[in-house]
This record gives C-alpha cells, structure tokens and sequence, in this order.
C-alpha cells in the first residue's frame, strides 16, 4: 500500500473514545474529570498503558505534561509534535481535548502497525490542566511548557477547596521528573473539535483555524453592606449583588456597544452570605473577553471599567478589579494551515479557513514552534456541556487528516 493510501482505524479510535469517556461518566452522558482529581489519573493511566503497548518512550515532567516518543530515521532532528488535553469541565463533554489524544494516539498506532519509519520522530502530548476550571488559569502546563508562565506560581494555585496544585499533581502521582521547558520542536498540530456552529453552518467537515482570538480574563469583587432585608429600606443600601447585575448586563451588551470581531461573558459568581434574608454584602464575578484584534479587546475592557466604576460609585460599594490574565491573539503557522486544507481537499473533505473563538495549548505552542489546528465539526455547536457531540465519521476524518498532516511534517528535512 501506498502511504498517501494510509488511513486511521475508526472503528479503533470510536472505541478508545468510548474507554475514555467511562472515566468520570456522568448521568447525561459527559464526563467530570477535572484536572488533577482521581478520574484524571484514571484517564492519564490508561492513556500511558497504551502508549507503551505501541513502544513509545514515554516521559512524564514536573507540570504532569506527558509525551510519547517515537523513534524515526533522523533522531537527531526535532520531532513533529501533536496533542491535546485529557482533562475536562465540570460535567463537560466526551470530545472536548479528549479527540485530539485519541486522534494522535490512532496515528501512532496506524503508524505502528503499517510499520512506517517516519524520517524525525514524532512526539504525543497530554497537557495538563488545559481547561482550568479547577485550577484558574487554563492552559497553565504548555504555558509554562512553552516559558510563559512560572513553575512555582502555577503550583501555588489552589482549587475552591484550598489544595494546592502541585501538592495534587504528587497525590496522582504525576509530578514527574523531566523538567517542564520546551526542546526544539520542528512543528506542533492539535486535533480538537471545533466548540461553535460554524463548520455545521457551512456545512463543512474540516476546519484549519488561522488562529486563536485573544483572551482576557479579570476579577471582580465588590463590597456592600449586609443588613436584615426586612427593617432595612431600599434608600441607602449597598447590595453588592445589584452592582453585580448591572455590571454582568454592561458586559453582555459589550459586544454589540462595541462592533468588530468580540465576545464577552461572565460565567462565574460568587455572593455571600447567600441568605434570602441578608443583603448581600460581597460579591466576585469574573469576566472572559476575547476577540481576534486585541486592541480591540483591551478598548471593550477600558469601557467596560469606566461602567463599573461608575456603578459602583453610584450604589456605594467598593470595587477592586484584577487583570488575572491575558493571552493574545495568536495567528498559526501559515503553511502548515494550507497544509490541513490541501489534504482535506485531497481526501475529499469539505474544509473552511476559519478563526477560533476558544484557547487551546495549541497557542502557547504557537509560541515554541510553527503550529496549526484541525477541527472537525460539533454537533449544534454545542461544548463544554454533556450533550457534546461530534458524529463518529467526522472523528475519523479528522485523524485521517491529522495522519497526513504529521507525516508530511515527519519527512520534512
Ligand atoms: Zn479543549
């Protein structure tokens, strides 16, 4: 056979799916398997287990990151690199990170059992704590992977529980010994569903981002006074909880304010003491703006400030902001994204050259190596819930296109 003939095993990669989304189940249909929890050990094993059954040299560092070698002709050069996370939401869904694991994974196998001998090694890639939902920020390992974040104020973050990252990353015991800085990598492609509509919309199979929008993350904590609710009349409170809601709507209506390419969301909130009874008298909320153009994005922030300001002004309850973080917009290698959209069109895979609106570690690596994305399309655009779905033959095509893709890459001199 020839090996532009070559193509994954779908029936294989659907079924290592199905192991995979058993770790963490949930009623639904999704999993919960947040990172650095018992269901992330769980996955990280299995997912090594079949690693060394395929002969990788597997390595694991000290941020929990995991790589899979596999020897090729030139072991000298740089290896092609392709990955993803095996983390989740909580009660996320079964595709989510999890695809681009698998996908990699059933190129090496595809790889090993037609006994191809790639000319540079080719490496596969669990990050840890892609999402951060447990522990703020997301994409925390490739970052400091990639020297953009710090080692020890990444293991001093802590859940809602109070456990520090790195005391969990040694409870699952992987905390491992290779240090956590990036080697020379000739290129790096992610395989991941696309989390929005378009390619549904479009009606199209395969997408090549050309790359990744910013992404601004900020705290909010607001200050009021708490007091009785019924004695107390509506002059002269300061319910820390009213500021919040007219700040969450300032946000919503952000965007459209503010034209151009632009989301903007507030997903968390806390208030305190949570009593039907109390007004509330503190409150932290937090705010997600992302947009392609980051000036852009920081201008929608200013604004969005100045109303806070003035709302919290007006209703008489302190405010204090943290900027938490700011990744920016990160635009992917331009051949390698040309690359996707030729061997779709090869394979006969309606593709789109598109943007994406989420983060993947795949724009941290953007900052090591030529890198690009490959999405396949998500069932009504729907992610980070259990309804997530993707259709089995649009998982296989995917990995056909990222198998073509790597080993393109692999024979490059
Ligand atoms: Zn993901």
């Amino acid at each position: 056979m020839e090996i532009k003939d070559l193509r994954v095993n779908g029936q294989r990669l659907q079924e290592s799916m199905g192991r995979m989304a058993e770790i963490g189940a949930t009623p639904g249909g999704g999993v919960h398997r947040l990172t650095l929890s018992d269901e992330d050990k769980a996955a990280r094993d299995l997912f090594v287990g079949w690693l060394n059954e395929i002969d990788l040299d597997v390595t694991v560092d000290e941020m929990g990151n995991i790589f899979g070698r596999r020897a090729g002709k030139s072991n000298g050069l740089p290896p092609v690199m392709a990955g993803s996370h095996v983390d989740s939401q909580p009660s996320g869904g079964r595709f989510d990170g999890i695809l681009g694991v698998m996908g990699a994974l059933e190129v090496l196998r595809t790889l090993h059992e037609n006994s191809v001998v790639t000319r540079r090694p080719i490496v596969i890639t669990d990050w840890t704590n892609e999402e951060g939902s447990r522990f703020a920020p997301a994409m925390v390992a490739s970052g400091v992977w990639a020297g953009a974040l710090n080692i020890d104020w990444a293991y001093n973050r802590t859940d809602v529980n109070g456990n520090r990252f790195e005391d969990e990353l040694i409870r699952i015991g992987y905390k491992g010994p290779a240090s956590c800085a990036a080697w020379p990598v000739h290129c790096y492609y992610e395989y991941h569903i696309e989390q929005g509509p378009i390619l549904e919309r479009e009606g199209k199979l395969i997408g090549a981002p050309k790359g990744i929008v910013c992404l601004h993350w900020y705290d909010v904590f607001l200050e009021g006074e708490a007091n009785q609710v019924g004695p107390t009349p509506m002059e002269g409170r300061h319910d820390a909880l009213c500021a919040a809601a007219e700040m969450i709507l300032a946000v919503n209506e952000l965007p459209e304010r503010m034209g151009g390419n632009l989301v903007a969301t507030v997903g968390e909130i806390r208030t305190h003491p949570n009593s039907r009874n109390i007004i509330p008298d503190r409150v932290h909320f937090t705010v997600d703006i992302r947009s392609w153009d980051d000036d852009h994005a920081l201008n929608a922030w200013n604004s969005a400030r100045g109303n806070f300001e003035e709302i919290a002004a007006r209703r008489g309850c302190p405010i204090k902001i943290e900027e938490t973080w700011r990744v920016q917009h990160s635009p992917f290698d331009e051949k390698l994204v040309q690359r996707i959209l030729d061997i779709a069109g090869y394979l006969g895979y309606p593709n789109l050259h598109m943007v994406s609106g989420a983060g993947h570690d795949a724009s941290y690596m953007n900052q090591v190596c030529p890198t690009a994305m490959i999405f396949v399309p998500s069932i009504r655009g729907r992610s980070h819930v259990e309804v997530e779905n993707t259709r089995w033959e649009d998982c296989e095509a995917g990995a056909n296109v990222l198998l073509h893709a790597v080993m393109q890459s692999a024979e490059e001199e």
